[in-house]
């Protein structure tokens, strides 16, 4: 019933300012069409044994009751020590990890823990379709700044990144490695960002979840090669320490999405804020997995070496198959997705050059408007993912060679 004075909606204008997820949108279509699926990022291989017995070793040890709402006491130790041997920083186990149901419980308690109404969150474009709803949920509004393809990879311009800051920025959300471009931060760019973050009083979201996924140029003969990038955490940049809030997770580097076990490492106060969010949000993460990931984050540097050539060799199968069918793109320097251009196949757009791929050729992707706030942008590129079996990632080169 609606009064002159007050009318009410049945959902919320923060709810109906964004649609649903299109990546996980893209995997329901695969499914129905029978559709081999480059679109949602996440393996079609089975999780490592090891891991997987910790958890079932787990449950029949009866860690089936509810853990600290902030994360199990060994689970946050192994946060630290590999904290400290991965980025040499020294994180206080007790005073600022907070663990999550995953990087996205993480990203969004973070966000709702520091941001209020009117704040202003700057987002690079292309995006990680969670964080403007992030914000928005939070409150906050998002601004965007473009990063753009150019023939040396994908850049922001620092004048327009300058320009987004404001006193009203709260925070910037940096995705490094990043998804959906595969770009990863210099320490050049970090630096430049780390300075308007100090100079504005503003906080550093950083989703670090492909920190281990990054490659070298063997597209390139040896000699031209430049050196592996490094990943740099933007905890690990001078002054940022005390405004950094690093998100991460179990999901990606141990092969695990469906676990849901993510963690966020912030200072004190804001971890304090960050774990009465995530307590009433959720209480806690699954005891068992916790107990499970305390031991994959103490596995030796082996299996981080190992986890990078196997995603370097997929990642050395898929980009030539889809150069030599007709997309245009780059070899991504980190994470598990290869952003490309659609333009020389003629489609009005991204979405209608996805429907037919999915339909008619048989391999999901997901449409570029959808890491984009003003979906033009995105209208001529569609993202593969290649955290797939090398058995799938021939059977989508297969059925995509008919599009040439
Ligand atoms: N990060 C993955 C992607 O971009 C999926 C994450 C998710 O769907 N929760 O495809």
């Amino acid at each position: 019933m609606t009064t002159p004075e007050f009318s009410k909606s049945r959902v919320s204008k923060r709810a109906a300012s964004f649609t649903e997820s299109v990546i996980r949108e893209m995997t329901r279509e695969a499914t129905k069409h029978g559709a081999v699926n480059l679109s949602q990022g996440f393996p079609d291989f089975a999780a490592p044994e090891e891991i997987k017995r910790k958890a079932q070793e787990a449950i029949a040890e009866d860690f089936n009751q509810y853990a600290i709402t902030w994360g199990t006491k060994d689970f946050r130790d192994a946060i630290t020590a590999k904290t400290k041997w991965f980025l040499g920083l020294d994180i206080d186990p007790e005073r600022e990890i907070t663990v999550t149901c995953g990087s996205t419980e993480g990203m969004i308690a973070g966000m709702m823990a520091v941001l209020d109404e009117g704040e202003e969150v700057v987002v690079f474009e292309p995006f990680y379709e969670n964080y403007a709803p992030d914000a928005i949920l939070s409150g906050a509004k998002p601004v965007h700044v473009p990063l753009r393809y150019t023939e040396d990879g994908w850049h922001f311009e620092r004048d327009e990144l300058s320009a987004a800051f404001n006193p009203r920025t709260k925070a910037i959300i940096l995705c490094n490695p990043n998804n959906p471009t595969g770009k990863v931060f210099s320490r050049e760019e970090m630096e430049f960002i780390a300075g308007l973050c100090r100079e504005y009083e503003v906080l550093c979201f950083t989703d670090e979840i492909y920190e281990h996924i990054i490659f070298d140029e063997t597209q390139k003969p040896e000699s031209e090669r430049r050196p592996r990038p490094e990943h740099i955490s933007m905890a690990q940049i001078d002054g940022m320490r005390e405004r950094t809030v690093v998100v991460n997770s179990l999901s990606k580097t141990y092969s695990v999405t469906g676990w849901r076990v993510g963690y966020c490492i912030a200072p004190p106060d804001i971890t304090n804020a960050i774990r009465k969010v995530h307590d009433f949000l959720t209480v806690g993460a699954a005891h068992p997995l916790q107990k499970a990931g305390a031991f994959a984050l103490s596995l030796p540097e082996s299996y981080y070496d190992e986890l990078q050539a196997d995603y370097q060799k997929k990642r050395d199968i898929i980009v030539p198959v889809l150069q030599d069918v007709g997309f245009k793109c780059d070899y991504p320097e980190g994470a598990y997705y290869v952003m490309t251009d659609i333009s020389d196949f003629g489609f009005e757009n991204d979405v209608e050059f996805t429907m037919h791929l999915i339909r008619e050729i048989g391999v999901a992707v997901v449409p570029g408007s959808s890491f984009y706030h003003t979906p033009e942008l995105g209208h001529q590129q569609v993202r593969f993912c290649f955290c797939k079996k090398d058995e799938t990632l021939e059977a989508a080169a297969e059925r995509l060679a008919s599009l040439k």
